[in-house]
């Protein structure tokens, strides 16, 4: 080998030794049930490569395919510990609660797995130089965590919450929606919090406010709550608790504007007490003679009234207002 590949394969070998960031994992509470529940059930080498999996992750998702694009970190430490909470990342420092691994009921590995994408993640996001929404910045951690299939159970589903900004899952949420209008929104967001923080950001990627974004994705949530097969089914069999919750949101505004073309089917599930005429048409003729097949659901009053089986399924193009302080039905107290 000629001398200057020598010292070209040495350069890369230090460049290589340089750039690679080291992982590593300590339990500290050895001792306690969650320290030993966590070494039968996650242990040391699963946690360290977890940190690996969701670094690459993160800069998957983030779209820093290079060292320059990332923040600078060379060592991200999981250290498993007596404490109150779940977990928090201090200087690349994940600290796990082994209290709560104790406590955990369920899949704990699972559940774990997910809490460390959400911290690897504090360690390789953009804060805007401080700058940044609080909310924002946990909401981008739960994304990561949502984006790797790591949405535990207990969040809320997609439309809930009360603001854009509240955290968690509920931005990771709308953060979700938002990157469904444009590919890559959370990378280029978080990519322009490399420098500082504007709520206009949003405004700068996708056109809007992010207040109009946040209206309009709470709007999205609730027809994605009525369209679906299930509704006919879940209103007639519950109703009126869950039809008293959709109504005062969908019925006042949009049923004028939905009539004409899908109406007649909805309106007998969402808009019990407008729609009277449709909802007498279908309550007390079609239901009582057994023309409405509750497992089917809906799919059966559009084949049959309306003739297509999908446009039903075509969201409409909708602009209102939903009520605030209404809550969504899908939305866990
Ligand atoms: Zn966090």
């Amino acid at each position: 080998m000629e001398a200057s590949s020598v010292a070209l394969l040495l350069a890369s070998l230090l460049f290589s030794a340089a750039s690679a960031v080291d992982y590593t994992a300590t339990n500290n509470a050895g001792g306690t049930p969650g320290g030993a529940r966590f070494d039968s059930e996650i242990g040391l080498d699963y946690g360290k490569q977890v940190l690996a999996d969701a670094s690459s992750f993160c800069w998957s998702i983030f779209q820093q395919p290079t060292e320059a694009d990332r923040r600078s970190v060379q060592r991200i430490a999981l250290i498993v510990e007596s404490m109150d909470g779940v977990a928090y990342n201090s200087n690349d420092e994940i600290h796990l609660s082994a209290d709560y691994v104790a406590g955990y009921s369920g899949d704990v590995r699972t559940e774990i797995t997910g809490v460390l994408y959400h911290e690897v993640t504090h360690s390789w996001q953009w804060n805007g130089r401080g700058a940044a929404n609080g909310g924002l910045i946990e909401g981008i951690a739960d994304f990561v965590r949502l984006k790797a299939g790591y949405a535990p159970g207990h969040w809320v589903g997609p439309g809930g919450g009360d603001r854009w900004d509240q955290g968690y899952d509920v931005t990771a949420r709308f953060l979700d929606y938002c990157e469904g209008l444009m590919a890559g929104f959370v990378a280029q967001l978080n990519a322009k919090m490399r420098d500082g923080y504007s709520d206009d950001f949003f405004q700068q990627l996708l056109g809007k406010t992010v207040d109009q974004l946040w209206t309009d994705y709470k709007a999205h949530a609730v027809c994605a709550f009525v369209y679906p097969t299930m509704c006919l089914a879940a209103c007639l069999a519950v109703y009126p608790a869950i039809c008293h919750s959709i109504c005062p949101v969908v019925c006042p505004t949009v049923c004028p504007i939905v009539c004409p073309t899908v109406c007649p089917a909805i309106c007998p599930i969402v808009c019990p007490t407008v729609c009277p005429v449709v909802v007498k048409r279908y309550i007390n003729q079609d239901i009582s003679k057994g023309n409405i097949d509750l497992e089917k659901g809906i799919g059966v009053v559009e084949d049959k009234h309306m003739g297509s089986s999908n446009k039903l399924r075509d969201e409409p193009k909708l602009e209102y207002q939903p009520l605030p302080g209404v809550p969504l039905v899908n939305e866990k107290p």
